[in-house]
Protein backbone atom coordinates (compact mmCIF):
# COMPACT_ATOMS: atom_id res chain seq x y z
CA UNK A 1 0.00 0.00 0.00
CA UNK A 2 1.38 3.22 -0.93
CA UNK A 3 0.28 6.80 -0.15
CA UNK A 4 -0.38 7.56 -3.33
CA UNK A 5 -0.24 5.99 -6.86
CA UNK A 6 0.09 8.22 -10.09
CA UNK A 7 -1.26 7.47 -13.01
CA UNK A 8 1.14 8.93 -15.58
CA UNK A 9 4.60 9.66 -15.82
CA UNK A 10 4.37 12.99 -17.75
CA UNK A 11 5.73 16.13 -16.89
CA UNK A 12 2.59 16.92 -14.55
CA UNK A 13 3.05 13.11 -12.92
CA UNK A 14 6.51 13.74 -12.75
CA UNK A 15 6.27 16.90 -11.00
CA UNK A 16 3.58 15.67 -8.44
CA UNK A 17 5.61 12.70 -7.75
CA UNK A 18 8.42 15.22 -6.90
CA UNK A 19 6.59 17.10 -4.60
CA UNK A 20 5.34 14.13 -2.99
CA UNK A 21 8.23 12.71 -2.51
CA UNK A 22 9.94 15.84 -1.22
CA UNK A 23 7.03 15.92 1.46
CA UNK A 24 8.15 12.42 2.15
CA UNK A 25 5.12 10.28 0.78
CA UNK A 26 5.60 6.69 -0.20
CA UNK A 27 4.71 7.50 -3.99
CA UNK A 28 4.22 5.15 -6.91
CA UNK A 29 4.19 6.45 -10.44
CA UNK A 30 2.32 4.05 -13.50
CA UNK A 31 3.63 5.37 -16.66
CA UNK A 32 2.23 2.89 -20.04
CA UNK A 33 5.14 3.71 -22.29
CA UNK A 34 7.94 1.22 -21.99
CA UNK A 35 10.87 3.92 -22.02
CA UNK A 36 11.60 7.71 -21.27
CA UNK A 37 12.34 9.47 -24.60
CA UNK A 38 10.95 9.48 -27.80
CA UNK A 39 10.70 11.47 -30.81
CA UNK A 40 7.72 13.37 -30.07
CA UNK A 41 9.77 14.56 -27.43
CA UNK A 42 12.36 16.38 -28.39
CA UNK A 43 13.57 18.79 -30.62
CA UNK A 44 11.49 19.85 -32.89
CA UNK A 45 8.02 18.46 -32.53
CA UNK A 46 8.66 18.15 -28.45
CA UNK A 47 9.64 21.70 -27.89
CA UNK A 48 7.12 23.61 -25.21
CA UNK A 49 7.67 27.22 -24.10
CA UNK A 50 7.79 27.01 -20.67
CA UNK A 51 5.71 30.72 -18.63
CA UNK A 52 8.14 32.37 -16.32
CA UNK A 53 5.38 30.83 -13.31
CA UNK A 54 6.65 27.65 -14.30
CA UNK A 55 10.30 28.14 -14.30
CA UNK A 56 10.03 29.75 -11.07
CA UNK A 57 8.63 25.91 -9.60
CA UNK A 58 11.71 24.89 -10.95
CA UNK A 59 13.97 27.19 -9.47
CA UNK A 60 12.08 26.74 -6.29
CA UNK A 61 13.01 23.14 -6.14
CA UNK A 62 16.73 23.48 -7.20
CA UNK A 63 16.08 22.47 -10.23
CA UNK A 64 16.23 24.89 -12.86
CA UNK A 65 20.17 24.91 -13.17
CA UNK A 66 18.92 21.05 -14.44
CA UNK A 67 16.50 22.03 -16.60
CA UNK A 68 18.81 25.07 -18.78
CA UNK A 69 21.57 22.27 -19.04
CA UNK A 70 18.92 19.78 -19.96
CA UNK A 71 17.34 21.97 -22.11
CA UNK A 72 20.40 22.79 -24.39
CA UNK A 73 21.65 26.00 -21.86
CA UNK A 74 20.85 28.92 -24.57
CA UNK A 75 18.07 30.36 -22.12
CA UNK A 76 18.40 32.34 -19.48
CA UNK A 77 15.50 33.24 -17.81
CA UNK A 78 17.09 35.24 -14.81
CA UNK A 79 19.43 37.59 -16.98
CA UNK A 80 18.75 41.11 -14.88
CA UNK A 81 22.28 42.83 -13.70
CA UNK A 82 20.19 45.08 -11.74
CA UNK A 83 19.55 43.43 -8.37
CA UNK A 84 16.81 46.09 -6.93
CA UNK A 85 14.53 46.47 -10.04
CA UNK A 86 13.53 43.87 -12.90
CA UNK A 87 14.02 44.91 -16.57
CA UNK A 88 11.57 44.55 -18.66
CA UNK A 89 11.33 40.58 -20.68
CA UNK A 90 13.60 39.60 -23.53
CA UNK A 91 10.29 38.25 -24.86
CA UNK A 92 6.77 38.90 -23.79
CA UNK A 93 4.80 36.01 -25.58
CA UNK A 94 1.66 36.38 -28.20
CA UNK A 95 -1.62 36.92 -28.69
CA UNK A 96 -2.83 34.63 -31.17
CA UNK A 97 -0.12 34.54 -33.06
CA UNK A 98 0.18 38.40 -32.82
CA UNK A 99 3.38 39.18 -31.46
CA UNK A 100 4.16 41.41 -28.04
CA UNK A 101 7.16 44.32 -27.76
CA UNK A 102 9.15 43.33 -24.90
CA UNK A 103 9.87 46.99 -24.62
CA UNK A 104 6.49 47.99 -24.30
CA UNK A 105 5.59 45.95 -20.57
CA UNK A 106 5.33 48.34 -18.24
CA UNK A 107 7.47 47.05 -15.38
CA UNK A 108 6.24 50.00 -12.86
CA UNK A 109 2.66 48.31 -13.25
CA UNK A 110 3.87 44.94 -12.38
CA UNK A 111 5.47 45.88 -8.58
CA UNK A 112 5.89 42.76 -7.55
CA UNK A 113 7.76 41.84 -10.34
CA UNK A 114 11.34 41.77 -8.08
CA UNK A 115 14.50 40.70 -10.01
CA UNK A 116 14.89 36.88 -9.97
CA UNK A 117 16.70 33.89 -11.03
CA UNK A 118 13.37 32.55 -12.84
CA UNK A 119 11.99 36.04 -14.06
CA UNK A 120 11.17 35.20 -17.67
CA UNK A 121 9.89 32.06 -19.28
CA UNK A 122 12.02 29.70 -21.49
CA UNK A 123 12.07 27.43 -24.16
CA UNK A 124 12.70 23.73 -23.45
CA UNK A 125 11.11 20.27 -24.58
CA UNK A 126 9.36 17.69 -22.98
CA UNK A 127 12.13 15.10 -23.00
CA UNK A 128 14.68 17.11 -21.33
CA UNK A 129 11.84 18.25 -18.56
CA UNK A 130 10.54 14.96 -18.23
CA UNK A 131 14.41 13.27 -17.24
CA UNK A 132 15.23 16.19 -14.76
CA UNK A 133 11.77 15.27 -13.10
CA UNK A 134 12.55 11.20 -13.60
CA UNK A 135 16.06 12.05 -11.92
CA UNK A 136 14.70 14.01 -8.87
CA UNK A 137 11.84 11.93 -8.48
CA UNK A 138 13.96 8.29 -8.42
CA UNK A 139 16.55 10.73 -5.87
CA UNK A 140 13.68 11.51 -3.41
CA UNK A 141 12.79 7.55 -3.56
CA UNK A 142 9.78 7.66 -6.02
CA UNK A 143 9.28 4.61 -7.53
CA UNK A 144 8.32 4.56 -11.26
CA UNK A 145 7.26 1.31 -12.82
CA UNK A 146 6.96 1.93 -16.98
CA UNK A 147 4.93 -0.51 -19.64
CA UNK A 148 2.16 -0.90 -17.37
CA UNK A 149 -1.46 0.49 -18.85
CA UNK A 150 -4.14 1.24 -16.28
CA UNK A 151 -7.59 0.22 -17.03
CA UNK A 152 -9.22 0.00 -13.89
CA UNK A 153 -9.81 2.35 -10.79
CA UNK A 154 -11.84 1.05 -7.83
CA UNK A 155 -11.84 3.17 -4.72
CA UNK A 156 -14.13 3.09 -0.87
CA UNK A 157 -13.43 5.36 1.97
CA UNK A 158 -10.25 4.40 2.74
CA UNK A 159 -8.35 3.34 -0.22
CA UNK A 160 -7.95 2.88 -3.89
CA UNK A 161 -7.00 0.34 -6.47
CA UNK A 162 -5.48 1.25 -9.70
CA UNK A 163 -5.65 -1.83 -12.02
CA UNK A 164 -3.65 -2.75 -14.97
CA UNK A 165 -3.93 -6.57 -16.46
CA UNK A 166 -4.06 -9.23 -13.73
CA UNK A 167 -2.14 -6.76 -11.15
CA UNK A 168 -3.54 -4.31 -8.73
CA UNK A 169 -2.14 -1.63 -6.83
CA UNK A 170 -3.35 0.05 -4.10
CA UNK A 171 -2.74 3.03 -2.08
CA UNK A 172 -4.40 5.98 0.08
CA UNK A 173 -4.89 8.33 -2.79
CA UNK A 174 -4.44 8.18 -6.48
CA UNK A 175 -3.99 10.87 -8.89
CA UNK A 176 -4.53 10.64 -12.80
CA UNK A 177 -2.24 12.56 -14.64
CA UNK A 178 -2.74 10.58 -17.82
CA UNK A 179 -3.46 12.82 -20.51
CA UNK A 180 -6.17 14.46 -22.24
CA UNK A 181 -7.48 11.39 -23.33
CA UNK A 182 -7.30 10.41 -19.43
CA UNK A 183 -8.05 6.91 -18.76
CA UNK A 184 -8.79 7.78 -14.93
CA UNK A 185 -11.14 10.29 -15.90
CA UNK A 186 -13.63 8.45 -17.13
CA UNK A 187 -13.04 5.42 -14.76
CA UNK A 188 -13.42 7.59 -11.53
CA UNK A 189 -17.02 9.50 -13.03
CA UNK A 190 -14.80 13.06 -13.44
CA UNK A 191 -17.63 14.75 -15.73
CA UNK A 192 -15.82 16.48 -18.64
CA UNK A 193 -17.53 19.54 -20.36
CA UNK A 194 -16.73 22.31 -22.42
CA UNK A 195 -16.45 23.16 -26.21
CA UNK A 196 -15.86 21.22 -29.54
CA UNK A 197 -13.00 22.06 -32.30
CA UNK A 198 -13.35 24.56 -34.98
CA UNK A 199 -9.89 23.28 -36.34
CA UNK A 200 -7.43 20.75 -37.10
CA UNK A 201 -4.03 21.66 -36.46
CA UNK A 202 -0.99 19.90 -37.34
CA UNK A 203 2.42 19.80 -36.07
CA UNK A 204 5.26 17.94 -38.37
CA UNK A 205 9.13 17.67 -39.05
CA UNK A 206 9.61 18.00 -42.78
CA UNK A 207 12.23 18.77 -45.57
CA UNK A 208 10.71 21.67 -47.67
CA UNK A 209 11.89 21.74 -51.25
CA UNK A 210 11.29 25.47 -51.45
CA UNK A 211 11.58 27.05 -47.54
CA UNK A 212 11.65 30.40 -49.18
CA UNK A 213 8.04 30.25 -50.05
CA UNK A 214 6.98 30.82 -46.61
CA UNK A 215 7.38 33.32 -44.00
CA UNK A 216 9.01 32.75 -40.70
CA UNK A 217 6.84 32.99 -37.24
CA UNK A 218 2.94 33.22 -36.84
CA UNK A 219 1.61 33.80 -40.27
CA UNK A 220 -2.35 34.64 -39.99
CA UNK A 221 -3.91 34.44 -43.78
CA UNK A 222 -7.33 34.50 -45.45
CA UNK A 223 -7.58 30.88 -45.63
CA UNK A 224 -5.59 29.65 -42.09
CA UNK A 225 -2.60 29.57 -40.12
CA UNK A 226 0.63 28.79 -39.97
CA UNK A 227 3.68 28.81 -38.26
CA UNK A 228 7.28 28.23 -38.92
CA UNK A 229 9.81 28.42 -36.62
CA UNK A 230 13.24 28.83 -36.45
CA UNK A 231 13.93 24.94 -36.49
CA UNK A 232 14.44 24.06 -40.03
CA UNK A 233 11.44 22.33 -41.53
CA UNK A 234 9.38 22.61 -38.31
CA UNK A 235 5.87 23.62 -39.34
CA UNK A 236 2.57 24.00 -37.22
CA UNK A 237 -0.99 24.48 -38.75
CA UNK A 238 -4.15 25.07 -38.25
CA UNK A 239 -7.62 24.53 -41.04
CA UNK A 240 -10.55 25.67 -39.78
CA UNK A 241 -12.48 22.39 -40.62
CA UNK A 242 -14.40 22.40 -37.32
CA UNK A 243 -11.73 19.47 -36.32
CA UNK A 244 -13.04 17.02 -38.76
CA UNK A 245 -9.80 15.50 -40.12
CA UNK A 246 -8.25 15.29 -36.26
CA UNK A 247 -8.12 11.42 -35.55
CA UNK A 248 -10.34 10.41 -38.43
CA UNK A 249 -7.19 9.51 -40.63
CA UNK A 250 -3.28 9.58 -40.68
CA UNK A 251 -1.58 12.71 -42.10
CA UNK A 252 0.13 11.49 -45.23
CA UNK A 253 2.84 13.66 -46.78
CA UNK A 254 0.09 14.35 -49.88
CA UNK A 255 -2.55 15.73 -47.35
CA UNK A 256 0.00 17.77 -45.16
CA UNK A 257 1.26 19.55 -48.60
CA UNK A 258 -2.46 20.32 -49.66
CA UNK A 259 -3.37 21.69 -46.51
CA UNK A 260 0.01 23.75 -46.20
CA UNK A 261 -0.70 24.85 -50.37
CA UNK A 262 -4.00 25.92 -48.88
CA UNK A 263 -3.29 28.07 -45.37
CA UNK A 264 0.02 29.42 -46.85
CA UNK A 265 -1.58 30.36 -50.21
CA UNK A 266 1.67 29.13 -51.66
CA UNK A 267 2.83 26.57 -54.26
CA UNK A 268 5.47 24.99 -51.39
CA UNK A 269 6.39 21.13 -51.92
CA UNK A 270 7.65 18.82 -48.92
CA UNK A 271 10.03 16.34 -49.97
CA UNK A 272 10.05 14.36 -46.98
CA UNK A 273 7.72 14.39 -44.13
CA UNK A 274 9.69 12.85 -40.83
CA UNK A 275 7.04 12.94 -37.75
CA UNK A 276 3.50 14.49 -37.75
CA UNK A 277 0.54 14.65 -36.07
CA UNK A 278 -2.89 16.40 -34.99
CA UNK A 279 -4.67 18.25 -32.44
CA UNK A 280 -7.72 20.45 -32.01
CA UNK A 281 -9.04 23.20 -29.80
CA UNK A 282 -11.01 20.98 -28.12
CA UNK A 283 -11.39 23.14 -24.88
CA UNK A 284 -12.96 20.84 -22.05
CA UNK A 285 -12.46 20.94 -18.26
CA UNK A 286 -13.65 18.43 -15.64
CA UNK A 287 -15.95 19.90 -13.14
CA UNK A 288 -14.48 19.27 -10.21
CA UNK A 289 -10.37 17.62 -10.01
CA UNK A 290 -11.53 15.25 -7.02
CA UNK A 291 -13.96 12.15 -6.50
CA UNK A 292 -13.22 11.12 -3.36
CA UNK A 293 -10.07 9.65 -3.41
CA UNK A 294 -8.92 9.80 -6.60
CA UNK A 295 -7.85 13.30 -8.21
CA UNK A 296 -6.87 14.93 -11.15
CA UNK A 297 -3.86 16.85 -12.57
CA UNK A 298 -2.75 18.42 -15.97
CA UNK A 299 -4.01 17.47 -19.37
CA UNK A 300 -6.23 14.91 -17.71
CA UNK A 301 -8.37 17.71 -16.14
CA UNK A 302 -8.37 20.12 -18.58
CA UNK A 303 -7.78 20.51 -22.49
CA UNK A 304 -7.34 23.14 -25.08
CA UNK A 305 -5.72 24.50 -28.37
CA UNK A 306 -2.01 24.63 -28.04
CA UNK A 307 -2.14 27.83 -29.17
CA UNK A 308 -0.25 30.27 -26.78
CA UNK A 309 1.45 27.24 -24.63
CA UNK A 310 -0.43 26.71 -22.05
CA UNK A 311 -1.16 23.20 -20.99
CA UNK A 312 2.44 22.57 -19.57
CA UNK A 313 2.58 25.25 -17.62
CA UNK A 314 -1.00 24.90 -15.95
CA UNK A 315 -0.58 21.26 -15.71
CA UNK A 316 3.03 22.16 -13.28
CA UNK A 317 0.66 24.43 -11.62
CA UNK A 318 -1.71 21.92 -10.26
CA UNK A 319 0.83 20.07 -9.45
CA UNK A 320 2.66 22.76 -7.34
CA UNK A 321 -0.76 23.13 -6.00
CA UNK A 322 -2.09 20.16 -5.23
CA UNK A 323 1.21 18.29 -3.91
CA UNK A 324 1.82 19.79 -0.08
CA UNK A 325 -2.01 19.58 0.00
CA UNK A 326 -1.58 15.89 -0.31
CA UNK A 327 1.21 15.67 1.73
CA UNK A 328 -0.25 17.24 4.42
CA UNK A 329 -3.76 14.87 4.33
CA UNK A 330 -1.30 12.07 4.10
CA UNK A 331 0.64 12.90 6.85
CA UNK A 332 -2.93 13.55 8.78
CA UNK A 333 -2.08 17.26 9.97
CA UNK A 334 -4.14 19.03 7.25
CA UNK A 335 -6.79 21.62 8.08
CA UNK A 336 -9.88 21.06 7.58
CA UNK A 337 -10.84 21.41 4.42
CA UNK A 338 -7.47 21.71 2.95
CA UNK A 339 -7.34 19.42 0.11
CA UNK A 340 -10.64 21.31 -1.17
CA UNK A 341 -8.81 24.23 -1.78
CA UNK A 342 -6.95 22.99 -4.50
CA UNK A 343 -10.10 22.66 -7.12
CA UNK A 344 -11.19 25.71 -5.46
CA UNK A 345 -8.05 27.48 -6.75
CA UNK A 346 -6.98 25.66 -9.93
CA UNK A 347 -10.63 24.93 -11.48
CA UNK A 348 -10.38 29.06 -11.99
CA UNK A 349 -7.54 28.96 -13.74
CA UNK A 350 -7.52 26.29 -15.61
CA UNK A 351 -11.36 28.02 -17.14
CA UNK A 352 -9.16 31.28 -17.62
CA UNK A 353 -6.96 29.09 -19.34
CA UNK A 354 -9.49 27.83 -21.71
CA UNK A 355 -11.35 31.09 -22.43
CA UNK A 356 -7.89 32.41 -23.16
CA UNK A 357 -7.48 29.86 -25.92
CA UNK A 358 -11.05 30.07 -27.14
CA UNK A 359 -10.38 33.79 -27.38
CA UNK A 360 -7.30 33.18 -29.36
CA UNK A 361 -8.64 30.92 -31.58
CA UNK A 362 -12.22 33.35 -31.95
CA UNK A 363 -9.76 35.61 -33.49
CA UNK A 364 -7.61 33.23 -35.88
CA UNK A 365 -10.81 32.21 -37.88
CA UNK A 366 -10.16 33.16 -41.74
CA UNK A 367 -13.42 35.48 -41.87
CA UNK A 368 -13.68 39.06 -42.00
CA UNK A 369 -15.16 39.19 -38.70
CA UNK A 370 -12.08 37.69 -36.96
CA UNK A 371 -9.92 39.72 -39.24
CA UNK A 372 -11.63 43.04 -38.11
CA UNK A 373 -11.20 41.39 -34.20
CA UNK A 374 -7.52 41.17 -35.30
CA UNK A 375 -7.10 44.83 -36.21
CA UNK A 376 -8.72 45.66 -32.87
CA UNK A 377 -6.06 43.81 -31.12
CA UNK A 378 -3.12 44.35 -32.68
CA UNK A 379 -4.18 48.21 -31.92
CA UNK A 380 -4.69 47.33 -27.94
CA UNK A 381 -1.07 45.28 -27.71
CA UNK A 382 0.44 48.24 -29.16
CA UNK A 383 0.03 50.11 -26.02
CA UNK A 384 2.22 49.74 -23.17
CA UNK A 385 -1.34 48.99 -20.79
CA UNK A 386 -2.52 46.40 -23.86
CA UNK A 387 1.04 44.66 -24.01
CA UNK A 388 1.61 44.89 -20.26
CA UNK A 389 -1.54 42.81 -19.71
CA UNK A 390 -1.38 40.25 -22.65
CA UNK A 391 1.90 39.81 -20.80
CA UNK A 392 1.00 39.57 -17.19
CA UNK A 393 -1.95 37.08 -18.75
CA UNK A 394 1.11 35.11 -20.48
CA UNK A 395 3.62 34.75 -18.04
CA UNK A 396 1.25 33.35 -15.48
CA UNK A 397 1.96 37.15 -13.10
CA UNK A 398 -1.74 37.89 -12.61
CA UNK A 399 -2.58 34.67 -11.78
CA UNK A 400 -4.00 35.18 -7.89
CA UNK A 401 -6.38 33.10 -6.51
CA UNK A 402 -9.05 33.72 -4.22
CA UNK A 403 -7.87 33.51 -0.43
CA UNK A 404 -10.42 36.10 0.63
CA UNK A 405 -7.74 39.13 1.57
CA UNK A 406 -7.98 42.44 0.26
CA UNK A 407 -3.91 42.64 0.17
CA UNK A 408 -3.47 43.02 -3.22
CA UNK A 409 -0.08 40.00 -2.75
CA UNK A 410 -2.18 37.79 -1.09
CA UNK A 411 -3.58 34.99 -3.38
CA UNK A 412 -0.04 35.82 -5.76
CA UNK A 413 3.04 33.66 -6.70
CA UNK A 414 5.25 35.45 -3.67
CA UNK A 415 7.97 37.93 -5.20
CA UNK A 416 11.80 36.25 -4.80
CA UNK A 417 12.98 38.45 -1.99
CA UNK A 418 16.03 39.08 -1.64
CA UNK A 419 17.93 39.23 1.63
CA UNK A 420 20.62 41.62 2.93
CA UNK A 421 22.94 38.19 3.55
CA UNK A 422 22.20 37.16 -0.42
CA UNK A 423 19.50 34.67 0.35
CA UNK A 424 16.74 34.56 -2.30
CA UNK A 425 13.44 33.56 -1.00
CA UNK A 426 13.73 31.05 -4.06
CA UNK A 427 16.69 29.26 -2.14
CA UNK A 428 14.38 28.73 1.36
CA UNK A 429 11.88 27.00 -0.74
CA UNK A 430 13.92 23.85 -1.67
CA UNK A 431 12.55 21.78 0.98
CA UNK A 432 9.19 22.14 0.55
CA UNK A 433 8.12 23.83 3.88
CA UNK A 434 6.21 27.68 4.29
CA UNK A 435 8.46 29.98 4.54
CA UNK A 436 8.00 32.88 7.13
CA UNK A 437 9.66 36.10 5.76
CA UNK A 438 10.39 38.57 8.70
CA UNK A 439 11.59 41.89 7.91
CA UNK A 440 10.43 43.88 10.88
CA UNK A 441 13.48 44.85 13.35
CA UNK A 442 12.08 43.60 16.22
CA UNK A 443 11.55 39.95 14.83
CA UNK A 444 7.93 39.81 15.77
CA UNK A 445 7.07 36.49 14.34
CA UNK A 446 9.80 34.58 15.67
CA UNK A 447 7.31 33.70 18.62
CA UNK A 448 4.25 33.04 16.62
CA UNK A 449 6.66 30.35 14.57
CA UNK A 450 8.10 28.34 17.51
CA UNK A 451 7.06 24.79 17.89
CA UNK A 452 5.94 24.70 13.79
CA UNK A 453 9.21 24.73 12.40
CA UNK A 454 8.78 21.34 10.87
CA UNK A 455 6.14 23.28 8.66
CA UNK A 456 7.03 26.56 8.06
CA UNK A 457 10.83 28.02 7.87
CA UNK A 458 11.30 31.11 10.05
CA UNK A 459 13.87 33.61 8.56
CA UNK A 460 14.30 37.34 9.74
CA UNK A 461 15.93 40.02 8.54
CA UNK A 462 15.75 42.90 6.44
CA UNK A 463 15.15 42.49 2.86
CA UNK A 464 16.89 44.62 -0.03
CA UNK A 465 13.59 45.49 -1.45
CA UNK A 466 10.56 44.36 0.89
CA UNK A 467 7.48 46.34 -0.91
CA UNK A 468 6.68 48.26 2.07
CA UNK A 469 6.41 45.25 4.03
CA UNK A 470 6.84 43.64 7.47
CA UNK A 471 6.77 40.09 6.83
CA UNK A 472 5.27 37.81 4.29
CA UNK A 473 4.27 33.98 4.92
CA UNK A 474 5.08 31.80 1.77
CA UNK A 475 2.82 28.24 1.00
CA UNK A 476 5.22 26.00 0.42
CA UNK A 477 4.00 26.06 -3.64
CA UNK A 478 4.91 29.89 -3.28
CA UNK A 479 1.84 32.10 -3.15
CA UNK A 480 1.66 34.38 -0.59
CA UNK A 481 -0.81 33.31 2.51
CA UNK A 482 -0.32 36.31 4.09
CA UNK A 483 1.53 39.66 4.09
CA UNK A 484 1.54 42.21 7.10
CA UNK A 485 2.90 45.67 6.96
CA UNK A 486 5.66 47.20 8.79
CA UNK A 487 4.55 46.43 12.45
CA UNK A 488 3.21 43.13 11.65
CA UNK A 489 0.20 41.37 13.61
CA UNK A 490 1.02 38.29 15.38
CA UNK A 491 -2.13 37.48 15.49
CA UNK A 492 -3.35 37.60 12.11
CA UNK A 493 -0.10 35.86 11.18
CA UNK A 494 -0.31 33.03 13.61
CA UNK A 495 -4.12 32.83 12.38
CA UNK A 496 -3.04 32.61 8.68
CA UNK A 497 -0.26 30.22 9.58
CA UNK A 498 -3.26 27.68 11.17
CA UNK A 499 -4.92 28.30 8.38
CA UNK A 500 -3.12 26.40 6.45
CA UNK A 501 -0.52 24.53 8.04
CA UNK A 502 -2.61 23.22 10.71
CA UNK A 503 -3.57 24.39 14.37
CA UNK A 504 -0.81 22.48 16.62
CA UNK A 505 2.10 23.22 14.45
CA UNK A 506 1.56 26.76 14.87
C1 LIG B 1 1.89 20.73 -30.61
C2 LIG B 1 1.78 21.04 -29.15
C3 LIG B 1 2.54 22.09 -28.62
C4 LIG B 1 2.43 22.41 -27.26
N1 LIG B 1 3.16 23.45 -26.76
C5 LIG B 1 3.05 23.77 -25.45
C6 LIG B 1 3.82 24.83 -24.90
O1 LIG B 1 4.62 25.47 -25.59
N2 LIG B 1 3.65 25.14 -23.57
C7 LIG B 1 2.76 24.47 -22.79
O2 LIG B 1 2.62 24.81 -21.60
N3 LIG B 1 2.04 23.43 -23.28
C8 LIG B 1 2.17 23.06 -24.58
N4 LIG B 1 1.48 22.00 -25.08
C9 LIG B 1 0.63 21.20 -24.15
C10 LIG B 1 1.49 20.24 -23.31
O3 LIG B 1 2.29 19.41 -24.12
C11 LIG B 1 0.57 19.37 -22.44
O4 LIG B 1 -0.34 20.20 -21.76
C12 LIG B 1 1.38 18.57 -21.43
O5 LIG B 1 2.24 17.66 -22.07
C13 LIG B 1 0.45 17.81 -20.50
O6 LIG B 1 1.20 17.08 -19.57
P1 LIG B 1 0.51 15.88 -18.75
O7 LIG B 1 1.60 15.31 -17.91
O8 LIG B 1 -0.73 16.38 -18.11
O9 LIG B 1 0.03 14.86 -19.85
P2 LIG B 1 0.89 14.02 -20.91
O10 LIG B 1 2.10 14.77 -21.32
O11 LIG B 1 -0.08 13.62 -21.98
O12 LIG B 1 1.36 12.75 -20.10
C14 LIG B 1 0.43 11.75 -19.74
C15 LIG B 1 1.19 10.46 -19.48
O13 LIG B 1 0.26 9.46 -19.04
C16 LIG B 1 0.54 8.24 -19.70
N5 LIG B 1 -0.71 7.46 -19.72
C17 LIG B 1 -1.82 7.71 -20.43
N6 LIG B 1 -2.77 6.80 -20.16
C18 LIG B 1 -2.24 5.95 -19.27
C19 LIG B 1 -2.73 4.78 -18.61
N7 LIG B 1 -3.98 4.34 -18.81
N8 LIG B 1 -1.92 4.11 -17.75
C20 LIG B 1 -0.64 4.55 -17.52
N9 LIG B 1 -0.13 5.65 -18.12
C21 LIG B 1 -0.92 6.35 -18.98
C22 LIG B 1 1.03 8.67 -21.07
O14 LIG B 1 1.80 7.66 -21.69
C23 LIG B 1 1.85 9.91 -20.74
O15 LIG B 1 3.19 9.61 -20.46
C24 LIG B 1 1.57 21.66 -26.43
C25 LIG B 1 0.83 20.59 -26.97
C26 LIG B 1 0.94 20.29 -28.31
C27 LIG B 1 0.13 19.16 -28.85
Amino acid sequence: MHDVVIVGAGPVGLFLACELGLAGCSVLVLEREPELGSPWKSIPLGMRGLSAASVEAFYRRGMLHQLLTASGGNDDPGVNPDPDEAAPPRIAGHFAGMMLDPAKVDVADLPFRLPSPALEGMFTSLEAVETVLSERAAKLGVEIRRGITVSGVAQNDESVVAQAGEDEYAARWLVGCDGGRSTVRGLAGFEFVGTEPQFTGYTMHATIADPEKLRPGFNLTPTGVYLQTPMQGHISMMDFDDGAFDRSQKPTRDHLQAVLRRVSGTDVTLSDVRLASTFTDRAMQTTTYRQGRVLLAGDAAHIHSPVGGQGLNTGIGDAMNLGWKLAASVRGDAPDGLLDTYTRERHPTGAKVLDWSRAQVAVMRPDPYARAMQGVIRDLIGTRDGTTYVFARVSGSSNRYDLGSEHPLVGLSAPDFLLEDGTRLGDLMQDGRGVALDFSIDRRLQGPVTGGESRIRYVAGPARNDLGLGAVLVRPDGIVAWAGDRTPDCEAFARAAGHWFGGPAI
